[in-house]
């Protein structure tokens, strides 16, 4: 059987990185632009960027709606701004989001000051993780159907929630790729 495909957004962001980790997590990826290039993907990466311009070229490129129904179906992986776009609601400023995940977050929480860090986290079953923050959301409360994999200064960083997966780090810009095999394995369960 051939390998998942995997669809990483490609409007905006680092999407090169994820595709690097998606093929040593052992998927094929595949850029997605358009409506059509995402109905012929598994499942969908929402790089890191900026959820502001993301949701506005989501809806200039009419895949807001697509989106939203895909993840009925199929998983999504939200990462930073990704993370943003998942959630059920998202506060300073106030902004749409999808409400794929039942979560509601703070944009640049972490305040200017410390705009980027790497940090390690202790993920609940795979011990220790790194994390890249930039300009990283805060994740304010997370309803009981979300399963929190990591933490990070107690606040949640990287949840699950039936077919989908949101980090507020990047784990593209690590070398260990156990966050993207998550993933790849929710691709075909
Ligand atoms: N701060 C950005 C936002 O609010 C997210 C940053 C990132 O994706 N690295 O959209």
């Amino acid at each position: 059987m051939d390998a998942p495909l995997a669809g990483v957004l490609a409007l905006q962001g680092d999407f090169e990185a994820h595709r690097k980790a998606l093929a040593d997590a052992g998927a094929r990826s595949a850029e997605v632009r358009t409506a059509g290039e995402l109905e012929r993907v598994d499942g969908l990466v929402i790089p890191g960027g900026e959820s502001t311009t993301l949701l506005k070229l989501l809806k200039d490129e009419k895949l807001w709606e697509p989106l939203r129904r895909f993840g009925r179906q199929r998983p999504v992986f939200g990462t930073c701004a990704g993370a943003i776009l998942l959630a059920r609601r998202v506060t300073r400023p106030e902004q749409e989001c999808l409400g794929l995940m039942d979560f509601e977050v703070e944009r640049n929480a972490y305040g200017r000051q410390v705009q980027s860090r790497v940090v390690r986290i202790e993920d609940a079953e795979g011990g220790p993780l790194e994390a890249v923050f930039i300009r990283a959301p805060i994740v304010r409360t997370a309803g009981p159907g979300v399963r929190v994999l990591a933490r990070y200064n107690g606040d949640p960083v990287l949840m699950e929630q039936g077919l989908h997966l949101a980090a507020t780090f990047h784990p593209e810009l690590s070398a260990g790729r156990r966050v993207h095999r998550l993933f790849v394995a929710k691709l075909r369960p």
